[in-house]
């Protein structure tokens, strides 16, 4: 695919990173693998807008997947992160900040009766699954096809999010033992669930699942899939764990726990709790985490862990994000959710619009996704298309089908405006890619 605009100053950074980095990024989806051309390098971002190195402006529809709730360089935050940052910014031991920021995430997350900090979500799924398997002495791992809880070895089996968008089957580097004890079901299927339990009843510590899933797309829990993982998990001894990395703090004031009310015994966070700084959690039952170092013998541990900086800057951002704020990142969602089925329809495209509160993708099907091979069928050449219209007239996509858009309270009426009269244009872009 030809692109009819350029970013030479990207280019030439790419051109750069490439020879010092593999495949020139840090974290693969950035790269544009699967849409092809150059990916931006941003240099600033405020409220909803992101630049990039070329001076060229973009709606920022992905909010760095998520974390950046209240937009970019909220002044609120900014002052905070700066304050903590003059007081200095590692000391290695205990600190105010990180009690602070336990307190909001108990306070407002219902079964997490105690928690751990830790820098990245990766790091709290595979510290939840130890202390899953430390807790109950058994040591295979129930996940979903689809489902995407950061690069934790036992945990790329059919894993969604770069995994999905390269169409990786597995990855080299997971030998047979670490991925061996995984067992890999089909999203929303209980009947898959129940037969695995009863296949290996006591030897499974523990069930992991998005809340709602983000990974493959937007790919929310059908009706009572939730509750039915906890009650099969409750009656063979497992444990629950939610991974709610993605969905935490974001679908609302307490996350995805917030909207179906079910309660795990283990949960996961990382993305907004963190102001946009490396700071993730794992929490949950009291009696479980007592089994963590050194209050017991599960061990788990981090330099930055609990990091003054970081953990300033997740707890000004959570301390904003009030009611109103949640009702505004709903309604922003909503309205965009209207205009791009509208524009789609318009151009006689075929799509779904999938929507877990205010977390939102396209699907390029009219067929019902309920599970990772329903995402795989969708017609995603007509993604790359409509991907590369918008970024064309300034409004930045998630660079894959298999990913959520996410949106700020930042994102106000003019923001939305330019998103508007982008989605003509691109619809058709969709409607005339051929595969
Ligand atoms: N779990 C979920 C649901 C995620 O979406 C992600 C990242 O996107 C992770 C875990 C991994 O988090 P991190 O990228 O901070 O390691």
């Amino acid at each position: 695919m030809a692109y009819s605009y350029e970013a030479p100053v990207s280019q030439t950074l790419f051109d750069r990173a490439s020879l010092v980095t593999p495949g020139g990024v840090n974290s693969p989806v950035r790269a544009f693998r699967a849409v092809g051309g150059t990916p931006r390098f941003m240099v600033s971002g405020t409220g909803p807008y992101l630049t990039d190195a070329d001076g060229r402006e973009y709606v920022d529809l992905v909010c760095s997947w998520g974390p950046m709730i209240l937009g970019h360089a909220h002044p609120e935050v900014v002052a905070a992160v700066r304050e903590a940052v003059g007081r200095g910014t590692s000391f290695g031991t205990p600190g105010e900040g990180e009690v602070a920021l336990a307190e909001e995430i108990v306070a407002r997350v219902e079964p997490v009766e105690q928690v751990r900090l830790v820098s990245s979500g990766t790091e709290a799924t595979m510290s939840a699954i130890r202390l899953a398997r430390g807790f109950t002495g058994r040591a295979k791992v129930v996940k979903f096809a689809g489902c995407y809880h950061g690069h934790v070895d036992a945990l790329l089996a059919a894993a969604g999010s770069g995994v999905a968008t390269f169409g990786l089957p597995d990855t080299p580097g997971v030998t047979g033992a670490q991925a061996g004890d995984t067992i890999v079901l089909p999203y929303n299927d209980l009947d898959a669930v129940r037969a695995a339990f009863a296949a290996q009843p006591g030897e499974i510590a523990c069930v992991i699942t998005e809340a709602s899933p983000g990974n493959m797309g937007v790919v929310p829990p059908g009706d009572g899939f939730n509750a039915g993982l906890k009650e099969i998990c409750a009656a063979d001894g497992a444990l629950y764990i939610s991974d709610e990395v993605m969905t935490g703090f974001r679908t609302s004031k307490a996350g995805w726990y917030g909207v179906d009310g079910v309660r795990p015994d283990l949960m996961t966070f990382g993305k907004v709790m963190g102001g946009g700084f490396p700071a993730a959690a794992f929490g949950g039952r009291a009696d479980v985490m007592a089994h963590l170092a050194p209050a017991g013998p599960v061990y788990q541990a981090g330099t930055l862990s609990g990091n003054p900086v970081a953990t300033a800057a997740g707890l000004a951002q959570l301390r904003l994000l009030d009611d109103a704020a949640y009702a505004k990142v709903d309604a922003v969602s909503a309205e965009l959710r209207a205009l791009v089925g509208e524009a789609l329809t318009k151009e006689g495209v075929a799509h779904t619009v999938s929507a877990a509160s205010n977390m939102f993708s396209v699907f390029f099907t009219d067929r019902p996704v309920r599970d990772y091979e329903d995402a795989k069928k969708q017609d995603a050449f007509r993604f790359t298309a409509f991907f590369h219209s918008m970024l064309e007239q300034g409004v930045y996509l998630p660079p894959s089908a298999f990913e959520s858009w996410f949106v700020s309270t930042a994102h106000d009426a003019r923001a939305m405006e330019r998103v508007a009269a982008a989605l003509p244009a691109a619809a058709r872009a969709a409607s005339e890619a051929t595969a």
